[in-house]
């Protein structure tokens, strides 16, 4: 009697156990969805993740509509053909400007929303390739002045000739806005891989750390090695995600150096930086991509809020401290790990 007794009770504690159990892992929901010109994947773990993922993919085809350079209705639309007049913009464009500004500082102009005419000559907006002249390229840096854009409240001026694009930022603040949406449905653990930039809510499901790839610069289809984070975005720009051939025989890829106009050739090939915020972590591995592993490092003394993971042209890794105990190498590479409290 007794045995059956302790049989019921074990089955009745173990009842809540097993529903929660059951709740975490059935519960999981997963959307593939093409936007920003990218390949993008939301994972949401809980009661509510439907509707997370439901929202979560409607915001995305917002905030779509309102970067865009080519859908007419966009923010940015209305700011590049304004002709110097002011408009008015949306919350998210605000906040998205914000940052680009302020890394645009912080990065002594290395990130620089306002290369599009550049980009457009090289034929990196359309696909359209070719090598412009060095005397187009100078002309065209003449319009290139972020500081130049004005912001004040809702409404943003450029001169007539500037042109932005936020292909450096806008699937970062992306990423921020979807774990915004997660958390207001009360999800604590979610994945999502915005066209390999890759961020992460709370931990799994099963309590353990996200297990993030980074892709190897010289061979993409494999990894260098893995980070073990929960909470971070880890996010990477890398000069093998869109390159083309010149007749020359020259790659040539789509991260640019302001102060050339040509792509960015500083001595890196991959910048991966991991940290709280998409949008920041976005424009920093665009912005540390182009100043070059020796400024990066600066730049992270000085910054101290995020950590990164340098491929050097000549295949070396360059990691700093803060990350170096959740990376797992996958290949050997020479590597460094930088400090705080070192000699530059
Ligand atoms: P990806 O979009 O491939 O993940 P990035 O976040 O580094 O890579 O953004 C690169 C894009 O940013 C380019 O395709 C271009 O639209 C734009 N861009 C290129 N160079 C710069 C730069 N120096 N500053 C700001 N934006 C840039
Ligand atoms: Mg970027």
């Amino acid at each position: 009697m007794r045995r059956a007794i302790s049989v019921i009770m074990s089955g009745i504690c173990l009842m809540p156990l097993l529903t929660a159990c059951k709740t975490k892992a059935d519960t999981m929901k997963s959307a593939d969805v093409f936007a920003m010109d990218t390949y993008m994947n939301l994972k949401a773990y809980g009661q509510n993740a439907d509707a997370a993922v439901t929202e979560a993919e409607s915001r995305i085809y917002e905030l779509e509509r309102t970067f865009s350079v080519t859908n007419e209705s966009s923010d940015i639309w209305k700011i590049n053909h304004a002709d110097g007049q002011s408009v008015s913009v949306s919350d998210d464009t605000v906040s998205v400007l914000q940052t680009a500004q302020q890394m645009h500082i912080e990065s002594g102009g290395a990130l620089c929303i306002s290369l599009y005419p550049v980009l457009r000559a090289w034929g990196f907006t359309t696909g359209a390739y070719r090598i412009p002249s060095d005397n187009k390229i100078s002309n065209l840096l003449n319009y290139c002045d972020d500081t130049k854009i004005s912001l004040s409240g809702q409404s943003v001026q450029c001169p007539e000739e500037t042109e932005i694009d936020l292909g450096a930022v806008a699937k970062g603040y992306t990423g921020d806005a979807v774990m915004e949406i997660m958390r207001e449905h009360h999800i604590s653990s979610a994945i999502i891989n915005l066209g390999g930039n890759v961020q992460t809510l709370g931990s799994k499901p099963d309590g353990s750390a996200w297990t993030v790839g980074i892709t190897d610069p010289f061979a993409p289809d494999s990894l260098i090695g893995t980070v073990s984070v929960t909470d971070k975005a880890v996010i990477t720009s890398g000069n093998y995600e869109r390159y083309f051939t010149g007749d020359d025989g020259r790659q040539y890829w789509h991260i640019l150096d302001p102060s050339t106009g040509s792509p960015a050739d500083n001595g890196l090939v991959s910048v991966t930086v991991i940290g709280g915020c998409g949008a920041e972590c976005d424009a920093l591995s665009t912005a540390l991509f182009v100043e070059g592993a020796e400024q990066a490092v600066r730049h992270w003394r000085n910054s101290g809020d995020f950590e990164m993971i340098l491929v050097t042209s000549d295949g070396d890794l360059l990691m700093t401290e803060g990350i170096a105990e959740a990376y797992t190498a996958k290949k050997e590479l020479p590597c460094r790990v930088v400090h705080h409290n070192e000699e530059p």
